[in-house]
């Protein structure tokens, strides 16, 4: 799995970080997200997904 997020969409709205904080943190100063593992193991996978799934402006992609 590859997540790419883009930073021109977010939103700074934390749902990632709160489904996926092994792979998803935000920046101190504005909130916009911050991808800590580009490339997260099996087990992360769904959590990954969740993440996606409930980003309120898609800025969260997954090449499988
Ligand atoms: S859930 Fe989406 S909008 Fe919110 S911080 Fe994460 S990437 Fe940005």
């Amino acid at each position: 799995m590859k997540v790419v997020i883009d930073e021109e969409k977010c939103v700074a709205a934390g749902q990632c970080v709160a489904a996926a904080m092994d792979v998803f943190d935000q920046r101190e100063d504005d909130g916009i997200v911050v991808l800590l593992d580009e490339n997260p193991s099996d087990e992360l996978a769904d959590d990954v997904r969740n993440a996606a799934a409930v980003c309120p402006a898609l800025a969260i992609r997954i090449e499988e």
